[in-house]
């Protein structure tokens, strides 16, 4: 059977009829509204290759060395031409244009959207699905070259790269076609069925006229509704003014951009009747997936259509959650959690629910959610595989080795560190409830032990808590994934940061305007040995090829938004813990010593391996990567950046890059840096207010004085933002402080171009970021 309705098939048929056919077949099921199409199934297109007999030769030409670009140029071309060249088998055609002409009314032909829907061999990693081609307004006469340039996108250069270099067969992969009918919207917008950030039951819909495609890509400003589930009523309306719309052009079935009418404009989009509508609908779809959904709808001739939904990724789950608890977390058993000398120090943390005399020791939240589970105190590395899915690691400070057991673990606790550690920002990536820097965690908590995080609170309390959710799983699948992210639009830029390649689907699914820092130390120490040994050991281009590995995977899922990523900055106490590592100096500072852009300029080895790694990846056709450099202090330092870009092949005066800020230094001399052609300019506050207030940033004896928003700090922030808009720098944050509303406050006020924020966190912020940008324009016609 060449093809499936929609109607017929539901989550179930994921393999048969891909991720984006199973979920809107699912929706369909639920008695949601959704416009009628088909699916040609994933095995059509393997009946298309192997009756045509060209699956060998397909396969053979895209059997290529994935290093070789030339070749991987060569391989995609003929692939896409072996498919778009070979004609259907008859019955398939039939099957296909039969069901579409089934689609149209009073004999027009119907304008229908095509796009590949990936199935589940795919979801591993949804690089293997290529492109995710979508095609709209398409009729008759290209419908079926559509569905073949989707299947054809099984073969673009990069899907073929990831396949090949991980040895993943291209015989495995299926891919389906969804073929669908295009609502003429008058209206549409998209609607989050729970608050975004908190999942608090407040509905929020954004509405603007015309097709959807304006609201989703960030072209207009839509009407924002915000509609409380609570009290049943519409708690807040803005009206937004609507330059443009997109509407079908009535005679090519083209998608065009047209200025709105004047009173149009600025009238609002919704009625009463239908915010209630969509809010019916929207309780309809949570319930049916029993979480909180993203949802894009279209109203057209009075009906209301559901057109996607997935599920919110940014949402922690909290406080409110119902899920169940660990059930090896040791019940409400107090004692078996406390050692028995322990508790001392414990006890004044009780600022929330929850008793202040349950709380063992307390800390700083440093990454949100409430969790249960068994404690296991990790003092060694061998002792890392203890770590069981759902325990709560404690121990005195984690280090790039834990990460696979922290992804393990349900919760993370710290003796040591501030809200800017090693495991303040993996757990924050990973998703994982962590408490850092309580001082005595690992001498408190009593091994198997049950407890309950409060990664919001920064508290450890005794026992399970009915309403802790055992760890959140927080891959999105497939179907979840947000083809185009759904976001307020901003002038400014809201971006990500990154530190963990696995954590890059899930930064993606934020819908940031890119990724404002990508870390590479996270990616070199978990190699388990110094750069300089693994040169040795495995040679330059095994060193490169680590890297590529860890960027391509972030830069892949951004493209071709841009990615900023960082030569390596870790400093040497981290170093000597690895492989290799003896020979590396003893510092009484080590934050003051030999690291970021000093250790690379004076240790140059692995420092042009990591340009060369980056060249290789701009050469492979990553145009979005842009390089930074950590801790400079002045333009003799850029002196030397400079050429040795030069000699990795990048060239400086083309090539965007550019530098943190993270000393006052840096900050005073932002002319000359400017000068010396830097394109932008992004504050570390994480050391830029350790290196001005002197206040080391993993102390936990002076965490309550490290404050990014001391006016000297904001006061170098701010002259350095004037100055760059002068100089025609852009300026981003990508420090921990981007994440706060007061520092995206004040940024936006002074003019950033950018802010970068942790994944948890983009959300709020690209709504703090509108909210300030409204405000100030608002003032500017007052
Ligand atoms: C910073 O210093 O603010 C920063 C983002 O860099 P890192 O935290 O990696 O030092
Ligand atoms: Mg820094």
């Amino acid at each position: 059977m060449a093809v499936l309705w929609l109607d017929d098939v539901d989550a179930d048929d994921i393999g048969t009829v891909g991720g984006k056919g199973a979920s809107l077949g699912e929706l369909i099921g639920a008695g949601l509204p959704v416009p009628p199409g088909f699916v040609v199934t994933a095995g059509t297109y393997r009946e298309f290759i192997e009756e045509a007999e060209i699956d060998e030769e397909l396969f053979a030409a895209v059997d290529v060395d994935p290093e070789d670009s030339a070749a991987l140029r060569e391989a995609e071309a003929t692939a896409r031409e072996l498919i778009t060249e070979t004609p259907f088998p008859d019955e398939v055609r039939e099957g296909i244009v039969e069901s579409y002409r089934e689609m149209g009314e009073d004999g027009e032909e119907a304008f229908v959207a095509v796009r590949s829907s990936a199935t589940a061999e795919d979801l591993p990693d949804s690089s293997f699905a290529g492109q995710q081609e979508t095609f709209l307004n398409v009729r008759e006469a290209d419908l079926l070259r559509r569905v073949k340039e989707c299947w054809a996108s099984l073969f673009t250069q990069r899907a073929i790269y990831y396949r090949q270099q991980r040895g993943f067969p291209h015989e495995d992969v299926d891919i389906a076609v969804v073929v669908q009918r295009m609502v003429d919207a008058e209206k549409s917008g998209v609607l989050f069925t729970s608050h975004p950030s908190t999942g608090d039951p407040q509905m929020t819909i954004e509405a603007a006229w015309g097709l959807g495609e304006a609201v989703v890509s960030g072209t207009v400003s839509p009407d924002n509704y915000v509609y409380d589930r609570g009290r049943d009523r519409v708690e807040d309306v803005t009206v937004a003014d609507k330059k443009v719309e997109m509407v079908k052009d009535p005679e090519s079935g083209e998608t065009v951009q047209l200025d709105v009418e004047e009173d149009r404009r600025t009238a609002r989009v919704l009625s009463d009747d239908e915010i209630d509508e969509l809010v019916g609908l929207g309780e309809l779809v949570e319930d049916h997936y029993g979480t909180p959904q993203d949802v894009e709808w279209a109203i057209y001739d009075d009906e209301v259509y559901m057109l996607q939904s997935r599920p919110i990724t940014t949402i922690r789950e909290d406080d409110d959650a119902n899920g169940s608890v660990d059930d090896e977390s040791g019940g409400d058993d107090l004692s078996a959690a406390v050692a028995g000398n322990g508790g001392g120090e414990a006890g004044d943390g009780g600022d929330g629910d929850g008793d202040a005399a349950d709380v063992l020791v307390d800390g700083l939240g440093a990454s949100p959610g409430v969790v249960s589970g068994t404690v296991r105190i990790v003092t060694k590395l061998d002792h890392l595989d203890q770590v069981q899915e759902g325990d709560v690691l404690v121990t005195e400070m984690t280090m790039p080795d834990m990460v696979p057991a922290m992804k393990r673990a349900a919760g993370i606790v710290t003796d040591e560190g501030g809200m800017t550690s090693h495991a303040a920002i993996i757990s924050r990536e990973l998703g994982v409830p962590a408490v850092v820097g309580t001082g005595n965690g690992t001498r408190v908590l009593e091994e198997g032990g049950g407890v309950t995080i409060d990664g919001d609170k920064g508290s450890v309390r005794a026992g399970a808590d009915e309403t802790a959710e055992p760890a959140e799983e927080f891959e999105p699948v497939e179907a979840a994934r947000p083809e185009t992210p759904v976001k307020p639009m901003t002038a400014t830029e809201v971006k990500v940061n990154v530190s963990i390649p696995e954590a890059a689907e899930r930064a993606a699914a934020t819908g940031a305007d890119g990724v404002g820092l990508l870390r590479i130390e996270h990616m070199v120490l978990s190699l388990g040995k110094t750069p300089e040994k693994y040169i040795a050991d495995h040679g330059k281009r095994a060193y490169q090829d680590e890297l590529i590995d860890g960027v391509r995977r972030v830069a892949d899922e951004f493209y071709p938004r841009p990615v900023r990523v960082r030569t390596i900055d870790a400093p040497t106490d981290e170093f000597s813990e690895l492989e290799g590592g003896d020979g590396e100096p003893n510092e009484h500072n080590p934050m003051l010593g030999w690291r970021g852009i000093r250790r690379s300029l004076d240790k140059p080895e692995p420092f042009r391996q990591e340009l060369a790694a980056f060249a290789r990846l701009i050469d492979m056709g990553y145009d979005n990567l842009e390089v930074m450099f950590p801790l400079v202090n002045d333009a003799a330092d850029l002196e030397g950046v400079k050429r040795h870009m030069r000699e990795a092949g990048i060239d400086p005066e083309t090539h965007r890059w550019g530098v943190m800020i993270e000393t006052p230094a840096s900050a005073l001399q932002i002319d000359e840096l400017a000068e010396a052609g830097i394109d932008f300019a992004s504050f570390g506050t994480n050391d830029l207010t350790q290196y001005t207030l002197a206040v080391d940033r993993n102390n936990e004896h002076v965490a309550d004085r490290f404050d990014e928003l001391h006016p000297a700090v904001l006061r170098l922030i701010g002259d350095t933002i004037e100055r760059c808009r002068e100089l025609d720098v852009d300026t981003s944050i990508c420090g921990q402080a981007g994440s706060k509303s007061e520092m995206v406050d004040f940024l936006v006020e002074e003019g950033v171009s950018s802010i970068s924020a942790n994944i948890d966190a983009v959300r709020d912020v690209q709504h703090e970021v509108k909210r300030v940008e409204q405000r100030l324009l608002l003032d500017s016609v007052r």
